[in-house]
């Protein structure tokens, strides 16, 4: 019989979705029996205490959790989340209660022994709970007491070679998507670049040093499968410089709608969408408008396309993304802090991504936005946060950028371009005013 009555809890269960109060409720079970005969280490009945809070926070309408605290391993500043109930005595299983990250592989990719000897280390040292993965990527181990986070960290690193990842004001684990190892439209090797920078920079994720978090993460095409564009105060975009691939012959079937040719690659399959209508659902939906179909023939003005990636997703098999392939850089994206979410903008429209040498460009851009932030960036302001301060401009100075036609998202609306004293008085204003006074009267 359950522990804690749970009422509230009880009503998460309802309805046709997967339930996390069921899955805890399985765990408590697992625990309470122990067939495995696993030497618990912490409590037993930690999963039926943590249900129990929970029931409790949702009766009180407040968290019983107190604030933080700091715990973590010798010589990390990060990778262990401290947790405290504030009901100690009525819930002893969850008097601490830490979350530990760890840092997961580029791509996401494990042998099922890897998971099977972590398994192992948090059935016997924690609560069992594991969240596969959280928001930044890691995996997540949920529950654990604060004697036996050492004891976890030598196990993952002696036994696994296994690091944990990145929490608080430092650089957290970055992120990727499956990249070249199984993507077609993957415009860079994702996982490779994540990897280097994963390695190159250990001090920054382990160390807390910087004003406030800071994410890295990698999308190989602009379909941008980990959401880089609005997670990540960093995001490595897959794009290409030439034009896109067409196989007019392809293109003709999906008109046809040739069955072997089914738009968006069949992913609709099932549900009745009428037959196919490339003016409809590719040439309209083109955001630039750039793509014409005439006397069977598609032509697109790839000077405007924006390489959304529509017209691809749709026709996988008549279009292909471009050769001449590497990553556009943008910055500040954030969930709603200070002024609300904001996107990234970009910074570097395009780079190559093959040689050291091209990882070097990449770092230096790190460098100089890092230098700038943790010089001028305040107590808990992210990256996008100083931009919107001080200026895009001032972001251009201090990485040695030059201002670019694609910084600009809209002609004449740009925010953050301001003129400097000297270049009002004299130089090519001046000329803008004389050409004005001449030609546009
Ligand atoms: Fe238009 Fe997007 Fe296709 Fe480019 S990728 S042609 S912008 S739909």
């Amino acid at each position: 019989m359950a522990k804690h009555e749970t009422p509230l809890l009880d009503q998460l269960e309802s309805g046709p979705w997967p339930s996390f109060v069921s899955d805890l409720k399985q765990q408590a079970e697992v625990r309470a029996k122990n067939e495995a005969g696993v030497e618990f280490q912490i409590p037993q009945d930690a999963v039926e205490d943590l249900l129990g809070v929970l029931e409790l926070s949702y009766k009180h309408g407040r968290t019983h959790w107190k604030h933080g605290g700091i715990v973590g391993v010798f010589g990390y500043g990060g990778g262990v989340i401290g947790r405290y109930c504030d009901q100690p005595k009525l819930f002893p299983g969850v008097e601490h209660f830490h979350t530990m990250r760890v840092a997961q592989p580029c791509g996401k990719y494990y042998t099922t022994e890897y998971l099977r000897t972590l398994t192992k280390i948090w059935d016997m040292r924690g609560s069992g709970i594991t969240n596969m993965h959280g928001a930044t990527g890691d995996i997540i181990l949920l529950g654990t007491t604060t004697p036996q986070i050492e004891e976890i960290f030598y196990e993952l690193t002696h036994n696994m070679n296994q690091d944990l990842g990145g929490s608080g004001s430092n650089l957290r684990t970055p992120a990727d998507c499956l990249g070249s190892s199984r993507c077609e439209y993957a415009c860079y090797d994702s996982n490779a670049l994540c990897h280097f920078l994963t390695n190159n920079y250990q001090d920054e994720l382990h160390r807390p040093a910087f004003p406030y978090k800071f994410k890295f993460k990698f999308d190989a095409c602009p379909n941008c499968c980990v959401a880089s564009i609005a997670r990540s105060d960093m995001s490595f975009i897959g794009t290409w410089r030439d034009a896109i691939k067409i196989d007019q012959d392809a293109v003709n079937k999906y008109v046809e709608n040739d069955a072997a040719y089914p738009p968006n690659a069949g992913a609709h399959k099932g549900k009745d969408w009428g037959p196919f209508d490339i003016e409809k659902e590719v040439l309209g939906l083109c955001p630039t408008k750039c793509m014409k179909f005439e006397n069977k023939t598609l032509k697109i003005d790839d000077a405007n396309c924006t390489r959304c990636m529509h017209c691809i997703n749709t026709m996988p098999r008549a279009l292909k993304i471009g050769d001449d392939r590497g990553c556009s850089i943008l910055v500040g994206a954030k969930a709603p802090i200070v002024d609300g979410a904001q996107m990234g903008s970009l910074l570097v429209p395009f780079v190559e991504v093959n040689s050291d040498n091209d990882y070097e460009a990449i770092t230096a851009v790190i460098e100089n936005v890092w230098d700038w932030w943790m010089e001028e960036g305040k107590n808990r302001e992210r990256l996008g946060e100083l931009i919107m301060r001080q200026g895009f401009q001032k972001l251009l100075e201090v990485t040695g950028i030059d201002a670019q036609p694609q910084h600009v998202a809209y002609p004449r609306t740009n925010p953050y371009i301001f003129w400097k004293e000297e270049e009002v008085a004299g130089g090519w204003t001046r000329d803008v005013v004389e050409y004005r006074k001449h030609h546009l009267r």
